[in-house]
């Protein structure tokens, strides 16, 4: 149930009839797992944060860097060198004390995603490599739990759900490594994180049902959005039969 102070808190989100009182109240409940809190995952974090998630367990193995600070909006220059699940985990708590976070310095592999995707509602992708995306759709399909993969290069970004069941992330991408390091610009981490938290919360708050897994690709420089519907591998080296 919700008490008198997060009815306020969250008022603005209740009162939107698509969304309301039962969806917030499921929100609360819900978990995710969150990889990587660089420029995608301080955006997606702190939204979900924000709008009331019960539980959201970060795990990330990098320190905030000067370079970082012109996309990756959690941190500022005083947080140069430190840790930034351990950060993450601090300032979020800032904003809402009512959120459980849980924080761990590690790289995440196929040998120990289901370790922490286990009891989670949603994984969430804020990686910038393949292989630790890999490894997440790994966790996705054994567990059958959604997950939502994001990306970004220059101005150009990506947002894609991967539904269980239907195709996941490795029907989609065949294993190879990004060239580093990636150019970026601020706004577009910022807007591919926040359709990855818009399309968690309504998931959490079972405001939108999913049959079919989906990719959002946009160009900030050509003003294109196009919206794909993935089709399933059968021949899929993780989900194919
Ligand atoms: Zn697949």
């Amino acid at each position: 149930m919700l008490n008198k102070r997060e009815l306020e808190r969250y008022n603005s989100q209740i009162i939107f009839k698509k969304f309301g009182k039962e969806s917030q109240e499921k929100l609360k409940k819900a978990k995710a797992l969150l990889v990587g809190v660089g420029g995608l995952g301080s955006v997606i974090s702190t939204l979900l944060v924000r709008a009331g998630i019960g539980e959201l367990k970060i795990v990330d193995r990098d320190v905030v860097e000067l370079s970082n600070l012109q996309r990756q909006i959690l941190y500022d220059e005083t947080d140069i060198g430190k840790s930034k699940a351990k950060l993450a985990k601090e300032k979020l708590r800032k904003v809402n004390k009512n959120v459980k976070i849980k924080a761990f310095k590690d790289e995440i592999t196929k040998d120990n995603v289901l370790k922490y995707a286990r009891n989670v509602d949603i994984i969430l992708d804020g990686t910038d490599n393949m292989k630790a995306r890999f490894a997440l759709n790994h966790a996705s399909v054994k567990l059958k739990i959604p997950f939502v993969h994001a990306g970004c290069e220059g101005f150009s970004g990506v947002c894609a759900v991967f539904v269980p069941k239907k195709a996941c992330f490795a029907c989609l991408y065949k294993e190879c490594e990004v060239k580093k390091p990636i150019s970026v610009l601020g706004p577009t981490p910022v807007l591919a994180g926040s359709m990855s938290s818009g399309y968690a919360i309504q998931m959490l708050s079972s405001t939108m049902k999913l049959k079919t897994s989906f990719m959002t690709v946009f160009s900030l420089i050509d003003n294109e959005f196009d919206t794909y519907i993935i089709k399933k591998d059968t021949k899929c080296a993780e989900c194919g039969k």
